[in-house]
């Protein structure tokens, strides 16, 4: 069935992972009736090559799979690009095992204990539709969101995420905070005072010394030649700014 061809007119496209074809076979068609086009995987692995490949609306997640599990599924989605915010809908065989899931940070939205009806399967399906994206709609409320490139660094905000060269860099949220920070205003000067006030509004505890520490790190991370830094500039007698050329 073709999600043209249904009544409803609902739009989305759903990504359906469970290795019992006849629950996989349930699940497709009812949602294909409530209106989304289904794509199917019966393993992980099968799901982890259409997660990479095509962006989906809502992902229903055996948590009992071959070679790959579920939650290790769920974690590779928030990890990954294609489908970071995408919701999922976990299916699992206890209600303990659901609750363990989602206690452990996985990233699953929402759970569903076998057996389960298909009127509450569309219910929550529809309902993990309707929740807003949490990094889209950060992204989507801010201009200052919008990645920010500067020859070989990207930062993205949203995300807070950090490459260079392509290659993600590791930063701590102050790090972070820091270069997104200046990286949003090139060559505006930021005194230590600032930057202070900016990033640790109700720390006591730090001083102008922890705002070089942190620029001396982030030198190390982000820059070719730290020791003559080309991106985060200092600038003399007064704090640190980004390079605007
Ligand atoms: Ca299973």
């Amino acid at each position: 069935m073709s999600a043209s061809s249904t009544p409803t007119g609902r739009s989305g496209r759903a990504l359906v992972v469970e290795d019992e074809p006849h629950i996989r076979e349930l699940v497709s068609l009812h949602l294909e009736l409530d209106g989304l086009t289904v794509v199917h995987a019966a393993d992980g692995d099968e799901a982890l090559g259409h997660l990479a490949a095509d962006v989906f609306d809502v992902v229903i997640l055996d948590l009992m799979l071959p070679r790959v599990d579920g939650l290790a599924i769920c974690r590779a989605i928030r990890r990954g690009e294609t489908n970071r915010t995408v919701p999922i809908l976990m299916l699992t065989a206890r209600r303990e095992e659901a609750d363990k899931v989602l206690g452990l940070d996985s990233g699953a939205d929402d759970y569903l204990t076998k057996p389960f009806g298909v009127a509450e399967l569309t219910a929550r399906v529809r309902a993990l539709l309707r929740r807003p994206r949490t990094e889209a709609a950060a992204a989507s409320s801010s201009g200052s969101a919008a990645p920010i490139t500067a020859g070989p660094l990207r930062v993205d905000p949203a995300r807070r995420r950090v490459e260079v060269h392509g290659d993600p860099v590791d930063l701590t949220p102050h790090e972070f905070d820091v270069l997104a920070l200046l990286a949003a205003s090139p060559g505006v000067v930021f005194s230590r005072r600032r930057l202070l006030e900016a990033v640790w509004p109700h720390d006591v505890h730090v001083t102008d010394r922890s705002v070089d520490t942190v620029i001396k790190r982030l030198r190390q991370k982000v820059e070719r030649e730290p020791g003559t830094p080309a991106l985060i500039l200092t600038a003399w007698g007064t704090g640190y700014k980004f390079a605007d050329d």
